[in-house]
């Protein structure tokens, strides 16, 4: 697992002062054009869900790469989370905080069923606005939420925090 993680860290780009000043964005692309390790990285959070989830929610739009592979070694559906206007209608919405203003992430009409246990997973863990709106959207359509799963989690902004209310049960590969 040490070997894996320090992989995972050589194949993540840090770039200075993106998307905006005093950001450092984490870029994880690299990670793709190693399939070997994508598989390994894979392999590890279906692991750690197997038997325990009946389903993936993905974030538009990183979490959707690694997101719609664990759903696939898992067996289970895949449903994509996506940012406002993208997803054709009926959907549902959900509307969170953002440092300055507001977003929003929908899901299609159906597509989260009552009873389901959900994992929701996303590349980076920043803020913890994003999964926590997402995990809201879930429980709005009757679902658990029985586990968060990240590639990244940026500690220093404490995302876990909001994550508490809905369950305990976070996993964070590599931690910032
Ligand atoms: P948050 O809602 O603050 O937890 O932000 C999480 C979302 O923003 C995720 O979908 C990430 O892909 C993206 N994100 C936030 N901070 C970074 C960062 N430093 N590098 C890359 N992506 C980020």
């Amino acid at each position: 697992m040490e070997n894996l993680l320090k992989e995972i860290d050589q194949h993540i780009d840090r770039v200075q002062d993106f998307p905006q000043e005093g950001i450092q964005y984490k870029d994880i692309s690299p990670i793709f054009l190693n399939p070997g390790l994508c598989d390994r990285i894979i392999k590890v959070f279906a692991e750690s869900n197997r038997g325990k989830i009946d389903a993936v929610c993905g974030i538009e739009s990183r979490g959707f790469l690694l997101g719609v592979q664990i759903a696939r070694e898992l067996g289970v559906p895949f449903i994509l989370i996506r940012k406002a206007g993208k997803l054709p209608p009926p959907v549902i919405s959900q509307e969170y905080d953002l440092e300055y203003g507001s977003a929003k992430i929908e899901v299609k009409e159906g597509h989260i069923k009552p009873g389901q246990r959900i994992l929701i997973h996303d590349d980076v863990l920043a803020t913890g606005g994003t999964a926590t709106a997402c995990a809201e959207l879930a429980e709005r359509c009757g679902a658990k939420v029985e586990q968060f799963s990240f590639l990244i989690g940026l500690s220093f902004l404490n995302g876990t925090e909001g994550l508490k209310k809905y369950t305990s049960n976070v996993q964070i590969l590599l931690e910032y």
